[in-house]
């Protein structure tokens, strides 16, 4: 029989891997999905107004972007070398390894594009890869591969 304290021991190991400032990067997830401009619809409900020039909100696009960012930690591994063997995934240039908590899970699948600081004011674009595979005792985590994209 273990003692159930050394699990939370061990949790707490983990969590600070990814919790701690100098090993876990800071992130955020951000999620875009494109609204109606309601500038656009009010003004052509009856059809009889129409835009002398293009709509002023959304540049005549008829839509605007509705934009959701999410902070959260990962912890990066860029060299394939380090990467724990899960999933079939190649190494190709500019794509990494990331594990988090599974807590966390949602804010990837759910984003347009992922945000990873590398300081306070710079970060690169990453968008998710793979599949996310849960990972670690009781599925306490997950690990997934994001690839590079311009910003
Ligand atoms: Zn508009």
């Amino acid at each position: 029989m273990i003692p159930s304290g050394i699990f939370t021991k061990y949790f707490e190991a983990c969590d600070e891997f990814i919790s701690n400032d100098y090993i876990g990067k800071n992130c955020t997830s951000v999620n875009e999905t494109r609204i109606d401009c309601t500038n656009c619809s009010e003004n052509t409900l009856d059809g009889s107004v129409t835009f002398t020039n293009m709509c002023p909100y959304c540049n005549g696009n008829s839509y605007l972007i509705n934009s959701v960012s999410q902070n959260f930690k990962l912890r990066v591994y860029n060299s394939p070398k380090n990467w724990i063997k899960v999933g079939n995934v190649e190494s190709v240039p500019g794509r990494i390894q990331v594990i988090g908590l599974l807590t966390d899970k949602d804010k990837l699948i759910q984003s347009t594009y992922i945000l990873i600081y590398t300081n306070i004011d710079l970060y690169l674009k990453y968008k998710l890869a793979s599949e996310v595979f849960p990972h670690g005792f009781e599925n306490r985590y997950f690990i997934c591969y994001l690839d590079r994209c311009s910003i």
